[in-house]
């Protein structure tokens, strides 16, 4: 079987074995390579060695599969044949390049090596054949630079600093401005740096840089860098790297060569422009490496309008047929054009719906096509805080706007004093200023609110990266003056200290001195047009977290169907009314209990009626008091006297109440419904306030629906006993009122009790609300408090996939809700009834647990108020992914 499988596939000349659905097994770049072949786009003959080879590589104790090597030479000799000339040929050698390339393109993995193939007689031969001496060793001293630092580990500034000391001498500042001779002496002293720190001779058959560097690649892939980010970015499941080899084409070779890397639309913006950058005699990276500053693409036109109307024909092309946005690479050889890549290209939340949207009135694809491209966690770049357009800071420096919002932080200037400082100060906001970033700084980079760097251009490693993530960035700042060691930052004069704040504007490139204030964002233009076609699909409704009639609004405008989840302990917090109720809890009767409470009735009422007028209309689901009483007691000396003083009892009965409330098990003493057991009056208090403030707003001819929701509840008597209370309260109110209010009792369903009798428990709940979080936490036994010391440690050796209290661990907890949602309709069923489910967990704004809900069939996800788009998004996408019809009455 192993000798008989295809682990080679060639592409060039009009002609692939693979195609573009095949980056399983060919990786993007080969899979790409391969479909561009035979669409008709100019690219150099190559071959891709499968990502399987990889797999079996590490699965053999890393040795290759014996038929990878015979079919190998195939073809090379395929390729040889292609190009005319022959690896290893003295007088007119072929020459290659070594690229890595899994099904996800990733940071880390090998570095290109181009120009293999040279050697001392080899590149003899091209300058002769050339006649151009000049390209020739320029070549040679590049291959000896690569090979050296990528295959064989030497540092790269060893070469560099050979080549800046040459510039140095002959008094010039480009790497072009060296002559051909100047070259040839380079190339020495390259081999020489060779020598020195592999103890080896730089190797002079090809065949043997060939096999090294294929090698180099398959070990890259269990690289520190590429593991790193894979984890970072939960990426599982890749067999492994290809290795694509492919014949050279030279953008060195004067001044009607060049290369050059571009967006067939603005990757930030999403606009329909052709966007990118280009070198003049330059070759592969030099356009991102920031060795000399790139011009923008459009000045192609001007300096070889003939390439650069084939450029845009090629962009035509690829869209039309790939149906997406392309982030494509090419190089022009002595005036004539070739690709080397084009792949998905990344791009901004922002350009992400302007893409999608407008590749819809271009009518490429269709709305359902749509909705499927934007990933929902990437309209958080759409809701990133942008700059408070009153903002005074005045920009100080301008870069080019790489990803967009606005991020405000201490300054911070490397990744590991990044990672330091999250240590040191875990609440505070970082930006990390760097010159340029690198595959090794993603860890710091992950935890920097925005990063800022001096060089670098819109494809650099930091922009790229950066806008992936939704990380505001602001690249190629060159004002900036770095000095890592003494710990500043210099621009325009000032001197920035590390730890000092610097705002950036990733949406207009504008670099600020000191701490701006952000303003939130607004659903319109594209946005709502995206967000229009996914209410269609979805079938999830999408309610809220909020306590507040301001955070009410904002999810309203965010297109939030109600509120899932208002915690009524948060109007307990502020002036006078922290007071009444420490007055309460330090009551010594039911009666000094009453008439604190009936002090707090009116805060609670204004509370709910604002709350109400807000959801005109949609319900709202209102919990009643969960926490522990003795958070809302001091736990410091100072704190108590200060309470004693307030309510003029002497601090020794502060003290003492705060004793008697102290629980080992806080989470699970005495809190949720077993407080308004113990304490009816406190529940009661809620529910007469909740009642008289929907009656109130229905007099002002505004419909309300509340809905009551009793917490914590594990068995069917705690319910009764609660429920029996809040209906006789209701009803002797809507009585004595007259005006008529349809309101629901119902519970969260937390503790697994509750979910394993849920049959039970649906006989008095007019609703179900899944707290996922109280429910994952008692369901592992995790302390949601506490994980930081053990669960990251878990993610780290696999024992966890995610957090679970981030993404609802389907497998465990999620049984619990199926069990809770099935058990609970039948009991409802049976009266001829639909019991409502939702989840009010943090759970329902992420878009994997939104999925989740909707396959099982809950009624409502309910999230905070800025992930309200994202889980609209991810309910259209689940309900697109299970293909079924379209309505929304559960
Ligand atoms: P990456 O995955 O980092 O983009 P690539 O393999 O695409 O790495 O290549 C690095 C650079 O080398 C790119 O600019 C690419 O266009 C260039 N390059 C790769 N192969 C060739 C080739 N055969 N001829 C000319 N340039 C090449
Ligand atoms: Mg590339
Ligand atoms: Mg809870």
């Amino acid at each position: 079987m192993a000798d008989s499988q295809k682990y080679v596939y060639s592409f060039g000349g009009g002609k692939a074995d693979g195609k573009a659905d095949m980056k399983t097994l060919l990786g993007g770049k080969g899979a790409n390579l391969a479909e561009m072949s035979v669409i008709g786009i100019p690219v150099p003959p190559g071959f891709t060695i499968t990502t399987e080879v990889c797999a079996q590589y590490y699965e053999n104790g890393k040795k290759l599969p014996d038929a990878v090597k015979p079919q190998v030479q195939e073809a090379i000799a395929k390729v040889e044949a292609m190009v005319g000339s022959k690896l290893g040929d003295p007088s007119d050698p072929l020459l290659v390049s070594v690229r890595s390339g899994a099904a996800l393109s990733m940071p880390g993995m090998m570095n290109t090596i181009l120009n293999l193939g040279l050697s001392d007689v080899a590149v003899e031969g091209l300058a002769k054949k050339t006649g151009n001496p000049r390209f020739a060793y320029d070549g040679y001293r590049r291959l000896i630079d690569m090979f050296g630092s990528v295959v064989m580990g030497v540092d790269h500034e060893h070469f560099e600093h050979e080549l800046d000391s040459l510039k140095k001498q002959r008094n010039v500042a480009l790497d072009t401005d060296l002559s051909g001779d100047d070259l040839k002496i380079l190339v020495e002293k390259y081999k020489a740096v060779y020598k020195k720190y592999t103890s080896t001779d730089f190797p002079q058959d090809p065949i043997e840089q060939l096999w090294a560097a294929i090698m180099a690649v398959f070990n890259s892939w269990e690289g520190k860098k590429a593991v790193e980010y894979r984890r970072i970015e939960r990426i599982t499941g890749l067999k492994g790297t290809a290795v694509n080899v492919q014949a050279m084409v030279f953008g060195n070779m004067g001044g009607d060569s060049g290369t050059g890397v571009a967006f067939t639309r603005d990757p930030n913006t999403g606009e329909n422009v052709f966007y990118g950058d280009y070198l003049i005699n330059a070759q592969g990276e030099d356009v991102v490496a920031g060795i000399r500053t790139p011009e923008p693409i459009s000045r192609l036109n001007d300096e070889m309008p003939k390439v650069y109307e084939q450029l845009l024909k090629i962009r035509e092309n690829l869209e039309n047929h790939y149906k997406e946005m392309q982030d494509i690479e090419f190089t022009v050889q002595e005036g004539k054009l070739y690709m080397l890549q084009t792949r998905t290209g990344k791009r901004t939340g922002t350009a992400a719906v302007r893409i999608a949207v407008e590749m819809v009135g271009e009518k490429l694809i269709d709305e359902d096509t749509a909705i499927k491209r934007v990933s929902p966690d990437s309209l958080n770049h759409l809701l990133l805080p942008q700059l408070d357009p009153k903002s005074k800071l005045k920009a100080v420096a301008q870069g080019i706007a790489a990803s967009p919002g606005a991020a405000t932080g201490k300054v911070v200037l490397s990744a590991e004093a990044a990672v330091q400082f999250a240590v040191d100060h875990p609440n505070e906001p970082i930006l990390l200023v760097r010159k340029e970033t690198s595959p090794e700084d993603v860890a710091g980079m992950n935890l920097a609110k925005g990063i800022l760097t001096a060089t670098g251009g819109k494809a650099s490693h930091a922009a790229v990266v950066a806008r992936g993530w939704g990380k505001p960035c602001v690249v190629g700042c060159g004002a900036l003056h770095i000095d890592e060691k003494a710990g500043t930052v210099t621009v325009a004069g000032q001197v920035v200290k590390a730890g000092d704040f610097i705002t950036i504007n990733g949406t207009n490139g504008d670099v600020m001195i000191g701490q701006a204030a952000t303003v939130d964002p607004e659903v319109s233009g594209d946005f709502a047009t995206l967000m229009a076609w996914a209410d269609k699909k979805r079938k999830l409704k999408v309610r809220t977290n909020a306590d507040t009639p301001k955070d009410a609004k904002k999810a309203r405008d965010f297109g939030a169907e109600g509120i899932g989840l208002c915690r009524t302990e948060h109007m307990f917090f502020e002036g006078q009314r922290i007071v009444d109720m420490r007055k309460m809890i330090l009551a010594d009767d039911e009666a000094g209990r009453k008439s604190a409470l009936a002090a707090l009735e009116p805060y609670q009422r204004e509370d709910f009626i604002g709350l109400f007028e807000a959801m005109a209309g949609l319900p709202v689901t209102i919990r009643l008091l969960d926490p522990p009483l003795h958070e809302f007691l001091p736990h410091d000396e100072a704190g108590q006297a200060e309470v004693a003083k307030q309510l003029n009892v002497p601090i020794e009965k502060v003290r003492r109440r705060v004793e008697q409330l102290h629980e080992s098990n806080p989470m699970l003493g005495l809190r949720g419904c077993r407080l308004a057991i113990l304490y009816p009056e406190i529940g009661d208090m809620q529910v007469r306030a909740i009642i008289e403030a929907a009656i109130a707003v229905k007099k002002k001819g505004i419909d309300v629906l509340p809905e009551i929701m009793i917490p914590l509840v594990g068995t069917i008597e705690e319910l009764a006993f609660l429920k029996k209370r809040a209906v006789a309260i209701a009803t002797e109110i809507i009585a004595v009122e007259n005006v008529k209010v349809d309101y629901l009792i119902g519970t969260m369903i937390e503790v697994p009790r509750a979910a394993l009798t849920a049959d039970q428990i649906a006989e008095e709940a007019e609703f179900f609300s899944f707290g996922t979080n109280d429910l994952t936490q008692m369901t592992f036994g995790f302390s949601r408090d506490d994980i930081t010391s053990f669960v990251p440690t878990y993610i780290d050796q696999k024992i966890l996939k995610v957090d679970p209290f981030q993404s609802l661990d389907t497998v465990g907890v999620g049984q619990l809700v199926i069990m809770g949602v099935d058990k609970g309709r039948a009991t409802r069923k049976a009266k001829g009834e639909h019991l409502k489910v939702g989840i009010c967990g943090e759970h329902g704004g992420d878009p994997d647990s939104v999925a989740f809900c909707h396959k099982v069939g809950l009624d409502y996800v309910s999230c905070s108020p800025f992930r309200v788009p994202i889980a609209r998004l991810a309910a259209a996408q689940a309900s697109l992914a299970d293909g079924e019809a379209i309505s929304r009455d559960r």
